[in-house]
């Protein structure tokens, strides 16, 4: 029974190598976060080797007892945190749980109507090539191409024209907060279920900064690694009556054995999620995405030709639209990288650039939130990526780089942390 280090050095590395790069960098990225330790010790636990197919009371292998207090306790902490009547928390991930989620409400070649990939959509909302493009007949609402933001007459035309069997709600890159009361309407007035995608901005409902939709919504699916912060995962919620076609949907109509290590890794996110701290760090990470929208709407940014989309943020993320910059997203992307910040390219509504190389950024702030960066903080970073931005291909890479430094040698991330 070795240490990894000596049965397998070549991954030790990866660890190690990983570890100092999120320890050395400004992790940007609006789907990311960093997990307590405590999920870090649940999910690198015993429960890995535990078979569980089924559900708490009711499973289809023996010696569960301790893997149903922790799937339990997972199921109650997300129904309380989110108000909500039922919850399945076994999806691998957010896919998963949307793959389970179409499952349960409808059946292959029904209508669904999301928000367009191409304007901040998701994958698994009906892309062509993913499971939902295939499966179900698909239609598209945009975002209004003055605002930038969802037209909820828009979105109601759509529906009418549509008709579809069930109307998303939710998005991948979308800087503000969705009106679900108008979703229901407008699903209502169709003959539509409504689901919503809250993936993204979870934590941030569940530290009440932003609308609920649970109240609203037939449906509610959500991953636990972005917003949340917990492990890399997905869950579901929904009304009473969907109870029964959501589990079963998920098992066995889905997946197989559960990943019970995941599942208590969960359980110790949700307990996390419903503390003051938690809540004060969702308030720092909006704060953060604003002071990095105000930033990159000054008049030095904009006279470099880069802009915000929607000219601010609601939520944890910010999208820079590029389509006027001397940089596309590929090159802002590669710059920012170089400097020690990581952030992701994205296409932008109405992209005039293909989807490998984009005309814009996502910025988000969870990660640093997390690593306990307040206003000043998010402050010098936002001119960090600002004068990145401004100088282009002429920035003085180095310099801010020792910026970058300064301020991850100030917040230490994982202090003393054993791997192994
Ligand atoms: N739903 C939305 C809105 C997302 O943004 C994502 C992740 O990018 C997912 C679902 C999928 O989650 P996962 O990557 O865990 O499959």
């Amino acid at each position: 029974d070795q240490n990894i280090s000596e049965l397998d050095p070549e991954i030790a590395a990866v660890l190690d190598g990983e570890l100092a790069r999120q320890q050395n960098t400004l992790e940007m990225i609006a789907s990311e976060n960093f997990v307590p330790r405590a999920v870090l010790q649940a999910q690198g636990s015993v429960l890995t080797n535990k078979y569980a197919e089924g559900y708490p009371g009711r499973r289809y292998y023996g010696g569960c007892e301790q893997v149903d207090i922790a799937e339990t306790i997972a199921i109650d902490r997300a129904k309380a945190l989110f108000g909500a009547e039922h919850a399945n928390v076994q999806p691998h991930s957010g896919a998963t749980a949307n793959a389970a989620v179409l499952h349960a409400l409808i059946n292959a070649g029904d209508k669904i109507l999301g928000l367009d990939l191409a304007h901040g959509g998701h994958l698994t909302h009906g892309m062509r090539i993913n499971f939902s493009g295939k499966l179900y007949d698909v239609a598209a609402y945009g975002v209004d191409p003055q605002t930038f933001r969802v037209d909820y007459d828009a979105v109601r035309k759509a529906a009418l024209e549509h008709r579809p069997d069930v109307l998303i709600g939710g998005w991948s890159a979308y800087p503000r907060q969705l009106d679900f009361a108008a979703f229901r309407e407008i699903a209502d007035e169709v003959g539509a279920k409504l689901w919503v995608d809250m993936a993204h901005f979870a934590g941030l409902v569940a530290a009440g900064l932003h609308p609920n939709p649970v109240e609203h919504s037939d449906v509610v699916s959500s991953t636990v690694h972005k917003t949340i912060g917990g492990p890399r995962s997905g869950f579901i919620l929904s009304k009473g009556e969907y109870a029964k076609k959501i589990d079963s949907a998920v098992f066995p109509g889905q997946q197989g054995g559960p990943l019970m290590h995941v599942i208590a890794a969960k359980a110790v996110a949700f307990k996390v999620a419903s503390t003051e701290g938690f809540k004060a760090r969702q308030q720092r990470t909006i704060d953060g995405a604003r002071i990095i929208a105000d930033r990159l709407t000054a008049p030095d940014v904009a006279a470099a030709g880069v802009s915000v989309l929607t000219g601010g943020t609601d939520v944890h993320l910010v999208l820079v639209d590029l389509r006027h910059s001397t940089l596309d997203g590929q090159q802002a992307e590669d710059l920012l990288h170089s400097a020690g910040v990581t952030v992701n390219r994205n296409a932008v509504p109405f992209d005039p650039r293909p989807p490998r190389v984009t005309s814009g950024l996502r910025i988000g702030t969870p990660a640093l939130a997390t690593r306990g960066f307040g206003d000043a903080e998010f402050t010098e970073v936002a001119d960090i990526i600002a004068t990145a931005l401004v100088e282009g291909a002429a920035a003085d890479v180095d310099a801010l780089a020792a910026r970058v430094r300064k301020l991850t040698e100030a917040f230490p991330l994982y202090p003393g942390l054993q791997q192994y």
